[in-house]
């Protein structure tokens, strides 16, 4: 090994370096779930998804209208195939 530092056990700044690290990692995890929850959102949480099972939403109120409706029953927007 190298010239060992003698004294006092750990280098502060190597202290603070590591600590510095394990803020960086834990703030990219945080990051990288940011971005599954922002690029695959739950279905369940978007009144605004494209589409339900045998629903069509309204992209403009977000009503839910049966496949049959060609438009919104709640505000006449015509609804997409
Ligand atoms: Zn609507």
């Amino acid at each position: 090994m190298g010239p060992a530092r003698k004294g006092t056990g750990m280098d502060p700044t190597y202290v603070l370096v590591l600590a510095i690290a394990l803020i960086v990692a834990l703030g990219s995890v945080g990051l990288i779930r940011a971005r599954i929850r922002a690029t695959a959102p739950d279905p369940g949480e978007s009144p605004f998804a494209v589409s339900t099972e045998g629903m069509k939403i309204c992209a403009r109120c977000g009503m839910g209208n049966l496949w049959t409706e060609g438009r919104c029953s709640s505000c006449g927007r015509p609804l997409k195939g």
